[in-house]
């Protein structure tokens, strides 16, 4: 795989070192259990998989270089490039400029826009109106898209449905960048419409079966389909693709239910089910589908508790908290400083959306287990930083200096 130029200071010497070990004796990646490091009386389970994936390292090439080759030009990013607060954070102290939130909530006009600025596509890509309207004003967005081609492919697979007379069910957050950008290139191909989670799933297949008359899709669904969509003429042929980074056994599920609810409701059989629906399976991208699986794979130790690393608005880092909630007690923190101490942790959670603090996150009992893990946008540094934080509270333990020349 093509390799990035990645600023050292997220790197982790010892994470590195581990990965390669790892990466050299299983290539196939056949190998989904977690890695040991000893400490002593602190003992850390690593997932076989996490932190930067392809996407979010060509990012990050393509955004440092294009400050190092426009100096003194106006260089804003769309939006936060990925969802880790340390990058975007160096980005903006390198000059970069935001021009939305991530809501797409304007922050700097692009009426105030000029064919002499740059203008950066964050990996998750962007929808073809905003592509349109920066082309508007003469920015050539083609020479500093970040946008994944783990996304493009996503596109790609809607276009090749839509050609075939499909629909198209996107599995996804509504407001989440990648999928208005993936909704905005599948509604200029097919009607399409986005599903949060199975609960929509379950309402949209009841106008697919007539169950629900066909006005109340339009304010059910308000904000979630494309123009013109037409309920009861575009749900009778149907395609699912998904937001990249949504948990997989979901997509799966939904994919799942909506062929069974077209069986269902046109009496097909094997042979004809892809007249009605189209096999799409192949839309996970690869590190969603690594990281989640390396989190079932550390599931299988006995530990005391999980901390997964990653910034707060990442969708790929809530799903391996969420793995990881059903098994333990599980702490989901965007760097080392939110261990506050032996006893005391402060941490997200996701379903509130607020910061809590917990007492007690640490057994009293010697050698803690900890599950680790990160969101596909983190550094490693962070997730050393979490492990030298743990150590910190452990006198005694073996030197993570010890630890990593195991790994050499
Ligand atoms: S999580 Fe997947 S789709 Fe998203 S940036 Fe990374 S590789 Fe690309």
């Amino acid at each position: 795989m093509k390799t990035f130029d990645v600023p050292v200071n997220y790197r982790s010497p010892l994470i590195s070192a581990i990965k390669k070990q790892r990466k050299e004796a299983d290539r196939m990646k056949k190998d989904f259990t977690p890695t040991l490091l000893d400490f002593g009386p602190l003992r850390v389970y690593l997932a076989r998989h996490f932190g930067f994936c392809y996407g979010v390292e060509n990012a990050i090439d393509i955004a440092f270089r294009t400050v190092a080759e426009n100096p003194g030009k106006r260089i804003f990013l769309l939006s936060e490039m990925i969802h880790n607060p340390q990058v975007n954070a160096d980005l903006l102290a390198a000059g970069v400029r935001f021009l939305q939130d991530t809501k797409g909530n304007s922050i700097v006009s692009f009426d105030d826009l000029t064919a002499d600025d740059v203008v950066l596509i964050p990996a998750f890509g962007t929808t073809l109106a905003i592509e349109q309207r920066l082309a508007g004003i003469g920015i050539r967005t083609e020479l500093y898209n970040t946008t994944c081609p783990f996304v493009e492919k996503v596109w790609n697979r809607s276009e090749g449905i839509a050609q075939k007379g499909y629909s198209i069910v996107i599995h996804g957050k509504p407001r989440h960048e990648e999928t208005r950008a993936t909704f905005s290139h599948a509604a200029k191909d097919a009607p399409s419409v986005v599903v949060e989670d199975m609960e929509q799933t379950i309402e949209l297949a009841k106008y697919i079966t007539g169950e629900k008359d066909a006005p109340y899709f339009y304010e059910e669904f308000k904000g979630q389909y494309s123009e013109g969509f037409d309920v009861a003429r575009d749900l009778q042929r149907i395609g699912v693709v998904n937001q990249t980074t949504m948990l997989a056994s979901d997509t799966q599920a939904i994919a799942d239910y909506l062929k069974s609810v077209m069986v269902k409701k046109y009496g097909l059989t094997e042979a004809d089910t892809r007249e009605r629906f189209a096999d799409t399976r192949d839309t996970l991208c690869y590190a969603t589908n690594d990281n989640q699986t390396a989190v079932t794979g550390m599931l299988g130790v006995n530990a005391d508790l999980a901390i997964v690393v990653g910034g707060y608005n990442s969708s790929n880092t809530s799903h391996l908290v969420e793995l990881c909630e059903e098994a333990l007690p599980t702490y989901f923190i965007n760097e080392e400083a939110k261990l506050l101490s032996k006893n005391t942790i402060l941490h997200y959670n996701f379903h509130t959306g607020l910061e809590l603090v917990t007492e007690g996150y640490l057994p009293t009992t010697e050698p803690a287990t900890v599950l680790l893990t990160s969101g596909a946008s983190c550094p490693d540094a962070l997730v050393e930083g979490v492990i030298r934080r743990l150590l910190s509270f452990y006198p005694g333990s073996k030197s993570i200096e010890e630890v990593a020349a195991l790994f050499q």
